[in-house]
């Protein structure tokens, strides 16, 4: 029988972010003896033992006290398994808890099953081409689950805290503060429920054989605006900068989507002036509901790509859209 650690860092106020009540979830389903282990400024019990290393100098994101609180949470309770959520912070932590624990570490985990009582993980390979399935005999197993898996735990989070004290040791580095866009101009919102795709069509030569930037970038930002979807992007949008074109500014190689940019996790995509190609395509592997609007019945999309493809012009269909969404 295995003992399952949950493993989270808190929010400021000690409450659970969504990914950490996700993490919650999948380690709730796995067979055998629950406990949980909280590391941060302050903690809430969500088990009914709940081991806790609290205070201020483990609220901030550092290697050094958060693999000290989670092995401390990790001897404390034995566990033989450890699901934490995927985050900067446990990705750059929870490795070299396996190595001082002797275990093993899987980061960018997808889902957690369990048939006959035994855990095996999925995780996609070479940039989610491939999805492999895992069983380790290997523990204590840390598990570092991705966000926007699964469905993140819903009842009601109560137990007992069991504080555990930790020496932080010499704080060596300290954050000074964040360095982020304004959010009008942080066009990624991984939490968003839709993602808006630009492709390169949008700064090509239309109808009057002249581009249309400043349209474009209005007609886009207005929908952002409104809907505040995420903005993806393709790669021949993002590579016109390089080549010295005309570009849409608010646009970087971290809005790209693909084989050799993101794969981000939102309900629905919608893509527009994007031809569609396998190595754009590829990114959009976990967008459940995907619609594409271009001019050329012959996209990409429209060949199985798209559950629905519009064939028509993007600058009329967003501006409609877009006055619609205005009322
Ligand atoms: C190794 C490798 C890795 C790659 N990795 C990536 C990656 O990570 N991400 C990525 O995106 N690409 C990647 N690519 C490039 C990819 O193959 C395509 O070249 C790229 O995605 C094309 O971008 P696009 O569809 O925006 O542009 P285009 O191919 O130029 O398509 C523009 C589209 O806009 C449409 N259009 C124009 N005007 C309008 C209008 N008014 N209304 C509606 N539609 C209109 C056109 O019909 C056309 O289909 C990679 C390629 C290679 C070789």
């Amino acid at each position: 029988m295995e003992t399952v650690l949950f493993l989270a860092h808190t929010e400021p106020d000690g409450s659970l972010a969504r990914p950490a009540l996700e993490a919650l979830a999948a380690a709730k389903a796995i067979p055998g003896t629950l406990v949980a282990g909280l590391f941060g400024a302050a903690a809430k019990p969500v088990a009914a033992k709940t081991f806790a290393v609290c205070g201020p100098e483990f609220a901030e994101s550092r290697y050094s006290t958060d693999i000290a609180a989670a092995e401390a949470i990790a001897k404390a309770s034995g566990a033989s398994v450890i699901v934490a959520p995927h985050t900067s912070r446990t990705a750059r932590a929870l490795p070299g808890l396996a190595h001082r624990l002797n275990g093993r570490a899987d980061t960018h985990v997808t889902g957690i099953k369990t048939d006959g009582g035994v855990i095996a993980i999925s995780r996609w390979y070479y940039r989610q081409r491939m999805d492999a399935e895992l069983e380790r005999s290997e523990r204590p197993w840390i598990i570092l689950l991705e966000a926007g898996c699964g469905e993140p735990f819903a009842g009601e989070l109560a137990g007992a805290l069991e504080p555990v004290s930790v020496d932080p040791g010499a704080l060596r580095t300290k954050a000074g503060g964040f360095q982020a866009p304004k959010s009008d101009q942080q066009t990624i919102r991984p939490d968003a429920e839709l993602l808006f795709v630009a492709g390169a069509g949008w700064t090509k030569n239309q109808k009057d054989g002249q581009p249309h930037l400043e349209d474009a970038g209005r007609l886009i930002l207005g929908f952002l605006h409104q809907t505040q979807a995420s903005l993806g992007s393709s790669k021949s949008l993002v590579d016109l900068s390089g080549e010295g074109q005309q570009v849409l500014p608010f646009l970087t190689h971290l809005n790209q989507v693909g084989q050799t940019g993101a794969t981000p996790r939102h309900p629905k995509g919608l893509s527009t002036c994007c031809h569609g190609e396998e190595p754009h395509v590829v990114g959009w592997r976990f967008i459940r509901e995907r619609r594409a609007v271009n001019l050329d019945p012959n996209c990409g999309w429209a060949r199985g790509k798209a559950d629905v493809v519009y064939v028509a012009d993007a600058f009329e269909v967003m501006a409609k859209v877009n006055a619609l969404l205005g009322k």
